[in-house]
């Protein structure tokens, strides 16, 4: 089923093909830092899935001090969103950031990443795969 989402001002647009490899939220620093957020949500595609229709996003390279790999965030130059990514971990995926899709429940969520740095009043709901570190 295809799905569609962008950036807050929507000069960038992007529609996703089928069901995602995974869903995953992730309580690293990382995601805390580049997305502003106490955590962020990867909704994780083969790159053949995924189009951008409209508008380019920039990037921005940094490299994880805990894995040593890089991490591309991808972003909208007009209004600064978090779109999407690449890692180096994950070759020929791309994650969309969960929160940009114009329905935000379409996709189930699988499992939240390292929680042992996700804030003390963090819940989660029954039955969620929960690790406190990295999965691959
Ligand atoms: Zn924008
Ligand atoms: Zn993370």
């Amino acid at each position: 089923m295809n799905q569609s989402g962008g950036c807050q001002c929507g000069a960038v647009r992007f529609t996703t093909t089928g069901d995602p490899v995974r869903a995953m939220a992730c309580h690293c620093t990382a995601c805390k830092l580049r997305l502003g957020s106490p955590y962020g949500i990867g909704v994780y595609f083969q790159d053949s899935q995924v189009q951008f229709v409209q508008g380019d996003v920039q990037t921005y390279e940094f490299v994880s001090d805990t894995s040593g790999r890089w991490i591309r965030n991808e972003f909208c130059g007009a209004c600064g969103s978090a779109v999407s990514w690449t890692l180096e971990m994950r070759p020929g995926m791309r994650a969309i950031a969960g929160g940009s899709f114009d329905d935000p429940d379409w996709f189930t969520l699988d499992a939240h990443l390292w929680t042992h740095s996700a804030r003390t009043d963090m819940c989660y709901p029954d039955g969620m795969a929960v690790y406190e570190k990295a999965i691959t």
